[in-house]
């Protein structure tokens, strides 16, 4: 035996469990019929106002279920859950994003047929729950117009691994002289198809937009 070395790339590893989970979490999703959208977004972007302007429109229509991450607190949930839907906290204590296998554990005592749309409201952070699939059918990210005009460019696989983007705030497009078609400029060179919705989760501009993107 000579003194050979092993490395294991625990990453890999992860990332590998992460998929099977995130399939079988999808394949769950399906034979319920639930339509399950991942929000992506750092801490302020407008995760939590944009699913309850989502909740307040289409409320009528679908039994939702808001699941929010965070390390700590129900804030997130407990907004959502004025709205007359029914949430679930997940506090993830010290990881800075959900995995599907979290999901899974949450969601094991839920009766999930009682549900047509579940918001996952993802841990806010930009970087890392974009690789962690959670077996949702998109993964939207939502950037704000107040994190400044080079986001997108500094977070390209984020963008990559999403299906939809948000440009949240754009009411405040004047007051912080932020150009929105340069933005939109950034995504398209990233992924030239990919949908980008600009919308004010603030006044509603947009919002009926982003129903149509997610296909509700
Ligand atoms: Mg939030
Ligand atoms: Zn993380």
């Amino acid at each position: 035996m000579t003194g050979k070395t092993i490395t294991i790339d625990v990453r890999q590893d992860l990332f590998g469990a992460n998929e099977e989970a995130a399939a079988i979490n999808a394949a769950v999703f399906r034979e319920h019929g639930n339509r399950v959208f991942d929000i992506m977004g750092s801490v302020g972007t407008g995760k939590t106002l944009l699913i309850e302007s989502l909740c307040e429109r289409l409320g009528d229509k679908y039994r939702i279920l808001m699941v929010a991450g965070d390390l700590a607190t129900s804030i997130d949930a407990d907004r959502v859950a004025q709205h007359g839907v029914d949430t679930l906290q997940i506090n993830t204590q010290t990881a800075c994003h959900l995995d599907a296998r979290m999901v899974r554990v949450a969601l094991r005592d839920v009766d999930l047929s009682k549900y047509d749309v579940i918001f996952i409201e993802n841990v806010g952070n930009l970087i890392c729950p974009a690789g962690y699939p959670l077996g949702a059918e998109k993964k939207i990210v939502i950037v704000s117009l107040t994190e400044g005009p080079y986001m997108i460019r500094k977070h390209p696989l984020t963008i990559k691994r999403c299906d939809a983007v948000v440009i949240n705030k754009i009411d405040l497009a004047e007051a912080l002289e932020i150009d929105v078609d340069a933005i939109e400029r950034d995504i398209r060179e990233i992924d030239a198809k990919i949908p980008v919705v600009r919308v004010s989760a603030k006044t509603g501009t947009g919002i009926d937009d982003l129903i149509q993107v997610l296909g509700l």
